[in-house]
């Protein structure tokens, strides 16, 4: 009898532990070399706003132990080029080139993007760290992952770099979950204070991907107004929301619940990846938001919430601006708070 109950107990732990392992810990992909795309003096997108976040999280008592921190590949040209024009690829290297001692930095001709030496290569590895999200949340390791990355990729279309991003990484993640996983229905999620003018272009005409973005407006890139909801196939799977200056977090969680919520339960997303920019936190240096760390919270719960009732809890963050280290620092750990209690 004794025995029988010490069986029991033990199928019973063996059942249990698999699942409370995968829904405590959260993936995080990061690694040092990111800090190697060197954008000159004074230029906010400083790798300082990402290492910040970094010493935090790996110091912090209650969330260091639940993060995992795998290794993982760069993307390869032919990830990129399922979201980006090889002439785009090809004008990247090009420019590249042209960097001598003498010129240690240029701005793309595409637009207002610092490079120098290293930032190709470190930009490739960024989005291979949101495609190594895809696979942490697909292969059932975590249930959630946040690709720490530097630079951004949001405003990068298909053949123009802009905004500080040069590849977009959420895009080439999207493209990667549908060819490798075979992923019908992505919802990307842009909570960054700037529109996602490249992630909006490059599946403006597709109806696998709905993307949903809050931005203040007026600012850059101008472009993200509500009127703009996609194109062709693609029509109606689009929502911009304006939020005007000095705004907090209300108008983006209203949005979040009146519009998007609806909107899900026609499209009934498989996978959320979200833009995870934190620069309309409050005191941002370049954005004019005022978005608080439980609003961030709020924000993540609500996504949380979306992906468990249609997307087997399946969240994949990617970082894209925020331009105060210790206000990012605060913030993702409010993000991942509510990652770990999912
Ligand atoms: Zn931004």
């Amino acid at each position: 009898m004794h025995i029988l109950r010490h069986y029991f107990i033990s199928l019973l732990l063996l059942s249990v532990l698999p699942i409370e392992a995968q829904s405590t810990s959260v993936t995080v992909l990061y690694d040092d070399r990111f800090l190697l795309h060197d954008t000159g003096a004074g230029h906010p997108e400083k790798p300082d706003r990402l290492g910040f976040i970094v010493q935090h999280l790996k110091k912090h008592k209650t969330i260091s132990p639940k993060l995992r921190w795998p290794t993982f590949s760069a993307a390869t040209r032919e990830h990129l080029l399922s979201v980006h024009q090889a002439s785009y690829l090809d004008l990247l290297d090009a420019e590249l080139q042209q960097l001598t001692p003498a010129r240690p930095y240029l701005t793309l001709s595409t637009g207002d993007t610092v490079i120098s030496k290293k930032s190709l290569e470190v930009a490739k590895l960024a989005s291979g760290a949101a495609m190594a999200g895809i696979d942490a949340v697909m292969q059932h390791n975590s249930k959630s992952a946040f690709a720490l990355v530097r630079p951004p990729g949001h405003h990068a279309t298909a053949d123009r770099g802009m905004g500080f991003c040069i590849y977009n990484h959420v895009a080439v993640a999207t493209r990667y979950a549908q060819k490798r996983y075979g992923v019908q229905r992505v919802l990307i999620v842009d909570i960054d204070v700037h529109h996602g003018n490249g992630t909006q272009d490059i599946f403006d005409e597709h109806d696998s991907v709905f993307y949903f973005s809050a931005h203040q407006h007026p600012l850059y890139p101008r472009s993200g107004r509500p009127t703009e909801k996609g194109h062709g196939k693609g029509e109606g799977y689009t929502i911009n929301v304006d939020v005007p200056v000095g705004s907090d977090e209300a108008i983006i969680l209203k949005a979040l619940n009146a519009q998007l919520e609806p909107a899900m339960q026609r499209f009934r997303p498989e996978l959320i990846l979200v833009s995870a920019g934190l620069d309309a936190h409050q005191s941002d240096l370049l954005g004019g938001l005022s978005y608080t760390d439980a609003g961030y919270a709020a924000i993540a719960q609500k996504l949380v919430t979306l992906a468990n009732q249609y997307a087997q809890g399946r969240t994949v963050w990617v970082l894209e601006g925020g331009y105060v280290p210790e206000n990012n620092a605060s913030a993702v750990e409010a993000i991942l708070q509510v990652l770990i209690d999912q």
